[in-house]
């Protein structure tokens, strides 16, 4: 007999995503959390509420400080319009060279690949990003890729967004098979949230076409908790780990509130070494308009790394690291 859980591992991705919740009182009611706890909570905002329900399986039930919970809930906060917090905090803007592609970093390129993403993290830095008029749609990556082309000196390019695995496998083999033509492209990387907030994104398909690219891939996940991490996220990267070549990479953001203690953080890469990734980097938070509320201060940033630091194997470690505008490369903290 079919369990309800392994059912909902086999449905597709697009299927699962229908799933997602797109109302917080609906999710509230499923956590059984009743409203009355958050009288700021934000109904109306341009950057849509958005969570697989996968997701919200892993959050605690009428936990209402779950540090799952914390990344996905929209509060009233959000309209603080504190003069350091900007629409463009890391000034992609100013990087964009072909719409949709950024050019901020000796030797490689970001594509932002499309503006969907299975989740709205609420203190995401291109929450405000003009996808509209800097999303390569099919026909414009030729444009992208002729700039890739004429320049030899870039050696990687980096597929985000958006979550570029919120595009369909047929859109990415098309991608990739382009990307596999520039001869001097020696790796490719691929940076996302989907794979953990939807595993039902890696499918066979999915599998398939990453395990036969003949050029070096980097994952860099983004994972912030470890109870974002249980089971069926494990089963879901096994195939990845054993049928693929690929290097797991992880990338999380230091969040008031979600994981700005040692203990999480400590979890936090015993549970990413434990599932095969490599604990890579800590970011400070970008300051993003409408943010501020995740902010942690560059003390107690340095004091966790440092503490970390004491307490754990050295790979464990990640680089504690923050964006500044018109630097050549993330700057270690
Ligand atoms: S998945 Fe990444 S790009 Fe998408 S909303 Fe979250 S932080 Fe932003």
């Amino acid at each position: 007999m079919i369990t309800q859980k392994q059912n909902r591992c086999q449905i597709s991705w697009q299927k699962a995503q229908q799933q997602s919740f797109s109302n917080p009182l609906k999710l509230l009611d499923f956590l059984e959390i009743p409203p009355s706890v958050y009288p700021d909570l934000l109904f109306k905002t341009p950057f849509a509420f958005k969570v697989p329900y996968s997701f919200a399986q892993r959050m605690q039930k009428r936990n209402i400080h779950d540090p799952l919970l914390r990344q996905v809930l929209p509060l009233m906060a959000e309209n603080d319009l504190s003069p350091e917090y900007h629409l463009d905090p890391v000034g992609d803007q100013k990087s964009i060279k072909q719409p949709g592609l950024l050019h901020k970093y000796p030797g490689r390129v970001l594509l932002t690949t499309t503006s969907a993403c299975a989740m709205h993290c609420r203190y995401c830095f291109r929450r405000y990003f003009p996808y509209h008029d800097a999303n390569p749609l099919q026909h414009n990556w030729q444009t992208s890729l002729d700039y890739i082309a004429q320049s030899s000196d870039i050696h990687e390019i980096i597929l985000s967004g958006g979550d570029p695995l919120s595009l369909s496998n047929t859109k990415l083999q098309h991608l990739l098979h382009n990307i596999h033509t520039l001869t001097h492209i020696q790796r490719l990387r691929i940076h996302t949230r989907n794979l953990i907030v939807l595993p039902e994104r890696i499918d066979t398909g999915l599998i398939q076409l990453l395990s036969h690219y003949p050029k070096p891939i980097i994952i860099v996940l983004h994972i912030n908790h470890a109870n974002e991490i249980n089971d069926q996220v494990v089963r879901a990267l096994l195939p990845l780990r054993q049928q693929t070549h690929i290097t797991l990479l992880n990338q999380s953001v230091l969040l008031k509130g979600v994981n700005d203690n040692l203990p999480a953080l400590q979890q936090l890469s015993e549970t990413l070494f434990n599932t095969g990734i490599l604990p890579y980097y800590l970011h400070l938070l970008d300051k993003v308009q409408g943010a501020k509320h995740f902010a942690v201060n560059i003390e107690k940033a340095k004091y966790l790394l440092h503490a970390l630091q004491n307490s754990l194997s050295g790979f464990l470690v990640p680089k504690l690291v923050t964006e500044i505008t018109g630097e050549q490369s993330k700057t270690p903290v």
